[in-house]
């Protein structure tokens, strides 16, 4: 079966980053988890999602980042690295 043809992938990679910031419920984690188990895809999106993030986040943190490379990198995946509530 070519698991990302199922709608459920997009939906998944959209929850990625709220799943890693630990803001989904329960139940939405659930259905998240399950869906990693099954889908090879999904699972390598989601730890090169988790690394990058964790990557930048402590980058951040040092302050080794520079805005305009963090806002570009944001804006490329579309997701809040550092935090601010905002992309880019
Ligand atoms: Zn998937």
């Amino acid at each position: 079966m070519d698991a990302c043809d199922e709608p459920d992938c997009s939906a998944t990679l959209k929850e990625l980053d709220v799943f890693l910031d630990d803001e989904l419920s329960p139940e939405a984690r659930t259905t998240i988890s399950h869906h990693l188990d099954a889908c090879p895809d999904c699972l390598s999106a989601f730890d090169f999602h988790a690394e990058l993030k964790q990557v930048i986040h402590q980058k951040c943190l040092n302050d080794e980042m520079p805005a305009d490379l963090l806002s570009r990198i944001e804006k490329c995946f579309n997701t809040d690295f550092d935090g601010d509530g905002k992309i880019g």
